[in-house]
């Protein structure tokens, strides 16, 4: 009898869907200029996907080929036991990875956790070394406690730890240099990140603030060596190794490298949006499939499955122009 081929999520374009980003939180203990703004108001309580609704979810996408998910939000880590969630998303047959994207406040209590739950990698973000900067970058967050999670992460022994790093022109682009050495003096991985124009921001003018990923690789080339690598890590990030430290850097470039040809992610919303495109609304509230028939992973399966046609080409950022798109980072599920 012949073999029957894995179910596959694909698009309209040929995509195969293989990624989810799972938000499990809009809230965050920090403010960062980029992501949101200081009043920001978060979805009410009763609006948010439980922890059984999430995993339910996140079981449906596996039994769909989905082989990798990324717990994101907001700050995932303030979510009360997200570790649970861990536990059961880990256990999950089909899936291979479990990864998580963290600011990194909440490691130290919690890296050993994570880790024991199943979780294999951390994206960790931090935009300066600096404590000041640190503090007018995130509004509310203190670096000292960022650094000592990410010490707490490299002892509770995950196979990898990448930091992600937002880069702003005269705010903290004069800290490339300084970030990659402080990557690679404790084997980690780093990610340059451009910019998004997700919501609109008092802080700053997205446009005057755009430093691109090639202006921050030429000024790593003034100092490191960059061999383009062939690795990928399922996301949009485009890898460099640096020849005299092996340390991989990436670059996540919206504006000057657009990633949509190759895209194979979806993103939930806390609330149970599924996103389509990070850059556009098309999306299906899971929510209200799940709430209409508590438990049903068929119905839920059927709606995964219906909502790859309305999946887009790719996003269409303009920095000079308002943005097309109101929610914020947090709100989307980074
Ligand atoms: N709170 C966690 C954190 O900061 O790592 C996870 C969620 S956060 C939204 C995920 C990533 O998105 C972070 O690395 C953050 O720097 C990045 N980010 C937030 N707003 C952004 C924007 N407007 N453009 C580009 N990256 C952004
Ligand atoms: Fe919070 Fe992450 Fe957004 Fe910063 S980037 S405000 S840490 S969700």
């Amino acid at each position: 009898m012949a073999e029957k081929s894995p179910p596959q999520l694909i698009d309209r374009f040929g995509r195969i869907v293989d990624y989810v980003r799972l938000s499990v939180t809009d809230r965050c203990d920090f403010r960062c200029v980029y992501c949101m703004e200081p009043d920001t108001r978060f979805v009410p309580h009763p609006e948010v996907l439980t922890l059984e609704e999430l995993a339910l979810i996140g079981r449906a996408f596996t039994e769909l080929g989905v082989h990798k998910i990324r717990l994101t939000g907001g700050e995932p880590l303030v979510r009360r036991n997200v570790v649970k969630l861990m536990h059961d998303l880990a256990a999950l047959p089909g899936l291979r990875e479990l990864v998580l994207t963290t600011n990194g406040s909440q490691l130290e209590r919690l890296a050993p956790a994570i880790r024991a739950a199943g979780v294999k990698r951390l994206n960790i973000s931090l935009d300066t070394l600096d404590a000041e900067r640190f503090a007018r970058i995130t509004r509310t967050g203190q670096l000292a406690p960022v650094l000592a999670g990410i010490e707490a992460a490299r002892r509770a022994g995950f196979a990898e730890l990448k930091i992600n790093t937002v880069i702003l022109k005269h705010r903290n682009e004069d800290e490339v240099i300084p970030l990659v050495r402080y990557a690679a003096e404790r084997g980690l991985d780093i990610s340059f990140i451009e910019e998004m124009p997700l919501g609109v921001i008092g802080d700053h003018d997205r446009a005057e603030a755009y430093y691109s990923s090639d202006r921050i690789r030429a000024d790593l080339e003034t100092v490191f060596t960059l061999l383009p690598s062939t690795h990928s890590s399922g996301g949009p990030a485009r890898y460099y190794r640096i020849a005299e430290t092996g340390t991989r850097v990436g670059f996540i470039s919206p504006h000057s490298h657009n990633f949509c040809a190759t895209c194979n992610r979806v993103r939930l919303t806390a609330e149970g949006r599924l996103l389509l495109c990070l850059g556009q609304e098309h999306s299906v509230d899971l929510r209200a499939v799940a709430r209409g028939q508590p438990g049903n992973i068929a119905v839920l399966k059927d709606a995964i499955r219906a909502a790859m046609d309305i999946k887009p080409l790719g996003h269409e950022f303009n920095l000079a122009a308002k943005p097309l798109i109101f929610r914020h980072m947090n709100a989307t599920g980074g």
